[in-house]
């Protein structure tokens, strides 16, 4: 059996100070598993991402990322963690890409994309080049390699997110609203980049206010209010039929 691409999280509880930001939360996600987070602004869906890729750690509770424990309880009192080595070594499995794009604005769309394969993984320098021209083709990009961040438009940022992340040879990929900076022109070309990942199999956690999308591709809605997961399932069946209150009042403010 393999766990590759999994997550799985029982009972995980985050505070920050005395905050409880995330309370309770159970995860299972298998592998090629599209699944979407939705839910009001504060509600814990970047914190809970954070902790899938090893940002944060939880306070309580297990939490198995490519089937290895990120942190875990067994008591009150004994912490179970991953070696500051071996976490690193798990994170460069878990890609993250953020709302914000947060490339390298003093580096090149390739440089960018080969800068954790170089400097990460201290792989090397023209085997990371050519991987970076092929993903740059497969994100739309192929002519872009030597352009800096601030000659891109938005859309074509991120798609070198996307590319940059997919550099580390990911078994997960998590996106934070990879659409909410863009100008609503631009999102489809990023949504499509999304979807021929998913098509491919990629393991996604995609938190989006983007429900054509949720609708189109995800395999499952997660909804999130206050910290809690209080609703999931199938992702048709939950936007069509939110079965909860509060779910119902979310989408019906947002579809
Ligand atoms: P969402 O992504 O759903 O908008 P977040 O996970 O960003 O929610 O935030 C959930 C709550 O946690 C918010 O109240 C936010 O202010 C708080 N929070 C997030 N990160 C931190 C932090 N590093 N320190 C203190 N509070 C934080
Ligand atoms: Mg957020």
């Amino acid at each position: 059996m393999t766990c590759d691409g999994t997550v799985h999280g029982r009972g995980i509880r985050k505070s920050f100070g005395s905050k409880t930001v995330l309370q309770n939360i159970d995860l299972d996600i298998a592998s090629g598993e599209i699944c979407c987070i939705i839910g009001p602004s504060g509600s814990g869906k970047s914190t809970l991402l954070r902790c899938v890729n090893g940002l944060e750690t939880v306070d309580l509770g297990v939490l198995k990322v490519n089937g290895e424990h990120f942190g875990y309880y067994e008591t009150d009192t004994a912490f179970h963690a991953l070696s500051r080595k071996r976490l690193a070594e798990q994170r460069t499995k878990v890609g993250i890409v953020f709302q914000q794009f947060n490339l390298f604005p003093n580096m090149t769309a390739r440089d960018n994309i080969m800068a954790g394969p170089v400097l990460v993984k201290h792989g090397d320098k023209q085997q990371a080049s050519e991987q970076a021209q092929q993903l740059l083709a497969s994100v739309g990009l192929s002519g872009f390699g030597g352009h800096y961040p601030a000659q891109l438009s938005g859309g074509q940022q991120q798609r070198v997110a996307i590319a940059r992340a997919l550099a580390m040879d990911p078994q997960i990929m998590l996106f934070d609203e990879p659409t909410s900076a863009l100008d609503p022109e631009k999102v489809g070309e990023v949504l499509a980049v999304m979807k021929d990942l998913a098509q491919k199999g990629m393991t996604m956690i995609v938190v989006t206010h983007e429900m054509g999308f949720a609708r189109e591709v995800a395999d499952t809605l997660l909804f999130m209010d206050e910290g809690c997961i209080v609703e999931r399932g199938d992702a048709r069946e939950v936007l069509a039929h939110p079965k909860e209150r509060r779910t119902q009042a979310f989408l019906e403010r947002v579809l």
